[in-house]
């Protein structure tokens, strides 16, 4: 079963849950973006200082490397001078062939195998006296003569061993190519790294390591080259250090920061997307709210166990819980408001049913219930949506409408009765009077006759009170019609009540129906028409005993009178009730107002006045007529008059006539 996704909420928890995102939150997204700025902005800094000090670091190793190298060169040179000036100081006078003389020299022969390319000997007057080449020397590979410029070192030859007749100052000029010296295998490391280069004074390359059409591009640096006058040396990095913005974390950087826009583009997209979601919802929210609110029918909406999820204001207003009060009752809350358990039979269209329901405060109320399943986002039912309309006042116009017709219609009746009832009233009165002294006279000559027997004169006594009775009926029925005022008069209820017993004990035993009577002796006299109530009393004895007709014997009735401590039937203590109690079908759930409309009957040949007219005498005296079926069968018909009737009371304010309901 899917969990409802209903939220309940009060009427006044219905406001949108906030006002929305704060400033502060609605910027949140930027957030990664704007640190990944800032991180990357550090890590560019940060290369470009360590650029800054890299650069500075291998212009330094550069420099140390040049001045290493022009030392090296320099000491190399020297030793090359120094080796030839041991030769120069060897130098035997020349000879018959001094080009001989000269390459055989072991100085000149390990020279030349070494560097020199040639030695030549001139004398004090700048004449070559001899020449050796390396290309001469046996064993040496002849190589390609030297491109460029070559470069020279001088010894000046030894004075003592000068020709008697030369001039002085002659000398030996070893001739060397500066590329072989630089292109050494010795400094092969250097030449790894760097272009290496001698400059002329004027900024010529008189050799490099690279061939001519190379560029190095890289860390350069330049010292003079002090072994031969006017000469730089130069070093040049064969590869460029790289710069700092083309370093791998830099581009990774880059890289970075490029997919975090695109993120945070992303991620703009879709919060714009919950924004818009977010305010419709609102709207929708604050419309429903208001429809809610607004709402004349009652409207819930309970899980599939029952349970209250949600409920709108007028609904608790009509059951006068609030709803956290219905919620907290759980799949049992309608039991606060059901007078019947229907909850189980859910329809399944729109029809709706009819209920009644019990406001908090105990007041009854129709209801038309419509249900219809209640759906989740995804199509599946979670509950039940109801919606509730009060129909109790338009039940009760109905109500009265209804017996509005009824009332017309018996009005007719009741004016031909009326004119019945008036005749036989007015017909009956003469020959009645006539019985009542006539049935007098024999009772009274009864009673003086001596031996008359005793049954004889008890029938005649009957028949004078009961002639005397029906001719207080046809009075009071004249007088009705005459519309005279009641008769009240000071009267013990029990005896009144005892009385009426008795003038129906006859009918009572010849059905088979035993009395118990429980009078009250602490009943107050009452203010009351006697007749009236007398009548009242008869009429209810005798309904009893009809009643109870249609039943097996035994029968029983009980008659009590009492006066009322705890109230009955919601009446004011101080109230003189009288109950009458049968064992016979009972009312078949039908109420007083049913029981108490004109011509209702259900007897062949009841006339359906009896208990309107009981009705109508009571409540001229200010009392109540009420009924009810008894638990295991029977029905409790009891009347009560009010404490004004008593006759303690000072005044009573009842000088009504009596009608007939016209209800
Ligand atoms: P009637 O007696 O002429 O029918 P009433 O007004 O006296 O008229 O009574 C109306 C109806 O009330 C009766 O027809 C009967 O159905 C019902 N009724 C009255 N008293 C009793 C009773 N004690 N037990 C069962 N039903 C009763």
């Amino acid at each position: 079963m899917a969990t409802p996704t209903i939220t309940h909420h009060t009427h006044q928890a219905d406001a949108p849950p906030s006002a929305g995102l704060s400033p502060w939150s609605r910027f949140l997204w930027e957030a990664p973006l704007l640190l990944s700025i800032v991180f990357t902005a550090l890590v560019v800094v940060w290369a470009q200082d360590n650029d800054k000090l890299e650069r500075e670091a291998l212009r330094q190793s550069v420099m140390a490397d040049t001045l290493s190298l022009e030392a090296q060169l320099a000491a190399r040179l020297e030793t090359e001078a120094v080796k030839l000036r041991a030769a120069a100081t060897h130098l035997p006078p020349a000879g018959a062939d001094p080009d001989h003389q000269l390459a055989s020299l072991p100085e000149i022969a390990a020279g030349l195998d070494r560097r020199w390319l040639s030695v030549v000997w001139l004398d004090a007057n700048m004449r070559v006296v001899a020449e050796a080449r390396r290309e001469q020397r046996p064993g040496v590979q002849s190589q390609p003569q030297a491109q460029g410029i070559t470069l020279h070192l001088i010894a000046p030859t030894s004075d003592e061993r000068r020709p008697p007749n030369s001039q002085a100052g002659g000398q030996l000029i070893a001739r060397y190519d500066p590329a072989d010296l630089i292109k050494s295998k010795d400094f092969w490391w250097l030449a790894a790294q760097y272009e290496v280069q001698l400059l002329s004074g004027l900024g010529e390359v008189i050799v490099s390591t690279e061939s001519p059409g190379h560029v190095a591009r890289g860390e350069t640096y330049e010292t003079p080259f002090n072994a031969v006058p006017d000469a730089r040396l130069r070093l040049t990095q064969r590869v460029r250090q790289p710069h700092w913005f083309t370093t791998l974390p830099v581009v990774l950087m880059a890289g970075f920061l490029v997919l975090i826009s695109v993120a945070t583009l992303l991620l703009r997209r879709q919060m714009n997307q919950v924004i818009r979601a977010e305010a419709a919802w609102r709207t929708e929210a604050a419309w429903r709210q208001s429809l809610e609110e607004s709402a004349l029918v009652g409207l819930h909406a309970r899980d599939l166990g029952g349970a209250l999820l949600f409920a709108n204001r007028t609904f608790c207003e009509m059951v006068g819980y609030s709803v956290d009060e219905l919620v907290a009752q759980g799949p049992a809350f309608d039991d606060l408001v059901q007078t019947r358990h229907d909850r189980t039979s859910h329809p399944t269209q729109r029809a709706g049913h009819e209920t009644r329901w019990r406001h908090r405060d105990g007041h009854m109320l129709d209801v038309m219930v419509f249900e219809s399943p209640l759906v989740d986002g995804a199509g599946q039912q979670v509950g039940w949506m109801g919606s509730i309309v009060d129909v109790t006042e338009r039940k009760r116009l109905e109500e009265l409408e209804r017996r509005q017709r009824e009332v017309l219609g018996n009005h007719a009746r009741l004016s031909t009765l009326g004119e019945v009832a008036s005749t036989l009233a007015h017909e009956l009165n003469q020959p009645l009077t006539s019985i009542v002294s006539y049935s007098a006279g024999i009772a009274k000559a009864l009673e003086k006759q001596a031996g008359t027997a005793p049954d004889l004169l008890m029938a005649a006594q009957a028949l004078s009170r009961h002639a005397s009775m029906a001719g207080g009926i046809v009075h009071r029925i004249r007088a009705r019609l005459a519309r005279r005022e009641l008769v009240l008069e000071a009267c013990n209820i029990n005896t009144l009540v005892s009385d009426a017993v008795g003038l129906l004990q006859r009918d009572l035993n010849r059905a088979g129906v035993s009395v118990s009577l429980s009078l009250d002796d602490t009943l107050p006299l009452a203010r009351i028409d006697q007749i009236g109530i007398e009548q009242v009393v008869t009429n209810l004895l005798r309904n009893a005993n009809d009643a109870m007709a249609q039943i097996v014997p035994p029968r029983a009735l009980t008659v009590r009178t009492l006066l009322s401590v705890t109230p009955p039937m919601g009446r004011a203590e101080g109230w003189i009730t009288v109950t009458i109690t049968d064992i016979g079908p009972g009312l078949g759930g039908r109420d007083i107002e049913t029981l108490t409309e004109a011509f209702f009957s259900t007897k062949k040949e009841g006339t359906g006045l009896g208990l309107a007219i009981c009705r109508s005498i009571l409540e001229s005296h200010g009392g109540v007529l009420h009924a009810q079926d008894v638990a295991g069968g029977g029905a409790c018909f009891s009347f009560s008059l009010p404490p004004h009737t008593t006759i303690n009371e000072a005044t009573h304010h009842d000088n009504g006539t009596h009608d007939l309901p016209m209800r």
